[in-house]
């Protein structure tokens, strides 16, 4: 059984009149309600104290508070703000953190029905992103006896710069974005290993790049694979600047998913960005994604 994280707030944690398509979320939870081999669990709260292990405690307080200054929340998004964007983070960092504990206890696949919050650094937070999930989730799993080394395999459009700058250091990390070139965050990071796509980039030229990155990584090097499987290369993607189809997204999870497979890489899926319009062929590739991990879960 696949098990993925869901909250109703991470819908309704976001206010109506915030220019981010929130429905993806409940849209996408009734749409896999009913796929067989999928479980969805409520995410507990994650702490203060999860979250300032890798984070600055006074940016953690003060967004917790409700005190971040008017320019650090627009450098966020998601606005209007309202009081329950605080719960809704909490349970986003929860569910990562829940998916990560079921694949080191387990093995396999889980995942979190939002998160891959890439875009968050140190001390603040950017686009769309407030803490940065798959760092706290790799800081967790670095203190279990299992885990020495991390794969990160960021393949939303956006570089995954907030990861590959508070990874920078740790050499148990090695961080991996395949991202437009041409596209946010303009002032890019450096991962362990960029591959840089250009604008319009079709299914042929997205799979080689990905299948030449892909030929670079040996998965049997590591004990955990935190991937973040953002939908926004798609064609219809608002903010993706790629021409890939959805069944080119589907390829790219099926390349990534039977070499996890092959080498009993434990996988914690990250949702990551989707701004389709319409808002349906979000959804419809991220249906796709996890009914996929599904079929892989099922196989073990
Ligand atoms: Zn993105």
């Amino acid at each position: 059984m696949l098990n993925l994280y869901y909250h109703p707030l991470y819908t309704g944690g976001i206010d109506p009149e915030a220019r981010f398509p929130r429905d993806r979320y409940t849209l996408l939870a009734q749409r896999l309600a009913g796929v067989n081999g999928i479980q969805m669990h409520t995410p507990r709260l994650a702490t203060r104290e999860e979250i300032t292990t890798v984070h600055d405690a006074d940016y953690v307080d003060r967004f917790l508070n409700g005190e971040l200054s008017d320019k650090e929340a627009r450098k966020i998004g998601l606005r209007p703000w309202r009081p329950e964007i605080v719960p809704r983070t909490l349970r986003i960092m929860g569910g990562s953190l829940q998916a990560l504990d079921d694949v080191l206890s387990h093995g396999g696949l889980a995942g979190n029905m939002a998160g891959g919050t890439h875009h968050a650094f140190y001390d603040y937070g950017s686009g769309y992103c407030i803490f940065n999930d798959i760092a706290v989730c790799a800081h967790h799993a670095l203190q279990t006896p299992k885990v020495k080394r991390i794969l990160i395999l960021d393949l939303d459009v956006h570089q995954g710069d907030g990861t590959a700058a508070m990874l920078q250091s740790w050499d148990s990390c090695y961080t991996v974005s395949l991202h437009g070139g041409n596209n946010f965050p303009f002032k890019k990071q450096q991962s362990d290993l960029d591959v840089e796509l250009p604008c319009d980039a079709t299914d042929t030229e997205y799979l080689s790049a990905l299948d030449e990155l892909l030929a670079t990584l040996n998965f049997n090097d590591y004990d955990l694979l935190l991937y973040q499987a953002g939908v926004d290369p798609l064609i219809t993607d608002r903010l993706g600047r790629l021409a890939v189809t959805r069944e080119g997204l589907n390829q790219r999870n099926l390349r990534v998913f039977e070499k996890a497979h092959l080498a009993c890489l434990p996988t914690v899926i990250f949702m990551g960005g989707g701004y389709a319009e319409p808002i349906a062929d979000t959804v419809d590739a991220f249906q796709d994604l996890f009914t996929l991990a599904a079929q892989f879960q099922a196989q073990r």
